[in-house]
């Protein structure tokens, strides 16, 4: 039963990619959603008026996820907004790829910036929320749910991204502390590690054939999965269907980090 109803979600970089399909399909299931972006309003204001003619509820704020006071302002208008926050998915993340010995600084920081210390910043506010938040078992059995976009690269290496990877690898103890300290709270903190997915980030990856196919070689189930595989996963953890999990990574991954 993924029904959301009632409930108000934030999507941290839902402008484009996995992000926009997570605020679409939360939205389907009933969500209200406050769809955030860094750049390019234009494609914001399209997945929010893609939302309003399915019937559902969006607005679009513009926020950038590693700055610890734009985060915050991000947080006072969506509750301001729902008047509530019930579900948020940290998933606005980059990559800046190079060979270990050609990385710059600002290479290295900006990723650990952005996928890392903007996901402690989001996380942080939505504990505050869900914290304050009285449970209403008629909306959610969960007083909050928060739901971290990791990568297979948290577990797999990846030559050449070593940034990512570490980022990444960091965000898979940072859900489980997290669940683990504001369980008792009744916050649940779950992590989807998606596999190759198609969007902008790794187009190059999935756009040629001859790329594809390598790709392919890597993935046991065969196909590149597609933004909506890993939002039908986050609505899926988002709703009291999932009450009974935390603290875990759930691999949409066709398989791919069995290797
Ligand atoms: P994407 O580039 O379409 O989405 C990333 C979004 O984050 C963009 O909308 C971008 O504008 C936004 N963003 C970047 N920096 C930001 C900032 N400082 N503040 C706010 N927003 C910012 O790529 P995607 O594939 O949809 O990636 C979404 C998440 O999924 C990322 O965390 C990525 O690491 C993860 N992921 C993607 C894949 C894949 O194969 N596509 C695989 C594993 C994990």
């Amino acid at each position: 039963n993924t029904t959301l109803k009632g409930q108000a979600a934030l999507v941290t970089g839902s402008s484009s990619g996995i992000g926009a399909a997570i605020a679409r399909k939360l939205a389907q299931c009933g969500a209200s959603v406050c769809v955030n972006f860094y750049s390019g309003p234009d494609r914001a204001n399209d997945v929010v008026r893609s939302i309003v003619a399915e019937g559902g509820q969006a607005f679009a704020v513009r926020a950038n996820v590693a700055d610890e006071s734009e985060v915050r302002q991000l947080f006072e208008q969506c509750a301001a907004r729902f008047g509530r926050l019930d579900i948020v998915v940290a998933n606005a993340g980059i990559q800046r790829d190079a060979a270990l010995a050609d990385m710059t600084l600002d290479q290295w920081r900006t990723v650990i910036d952005v996928n890392l210390t903007g996901y402690f910043l989001a996380a942080r506010e939505a504990v505050r929320y869900f914290s304050r938040q009285r449970v209403d078992p008629s909306v959610s059995r969960a007083a909050g749910k928060l739901i971290f976009i990791s990568s297979v690269h948290e577990l797999i290496p990846w030559a050449g991204h070593a940034n990512y990877a570490a980022s990444k690898g960091g965000i898979m103890q940072l859900t489980k502390s997290i669940a683990q300290e504001v369980a008792p709270q009744r916050i649940r903190v779950n992590a989807i590690a998606p596999g190759a997915i198609k969007t902008h980030i790794n187009r190059s990856a999935w756009e040629q054939q001859d790329a594809a196919d390598r790709l392919l070689q890597l993935i046991p189930y065969n196909r590149i999965g597609e933004p909506d595989d890993v939002a039908e996963a986050a609505a899926w953890l988002a709703s009291d269907a999932a009450d009974y999990v935390v603290g875990t990574t759930l691999f949409v991954d066709g398989g791919m980090a069995l290797y």
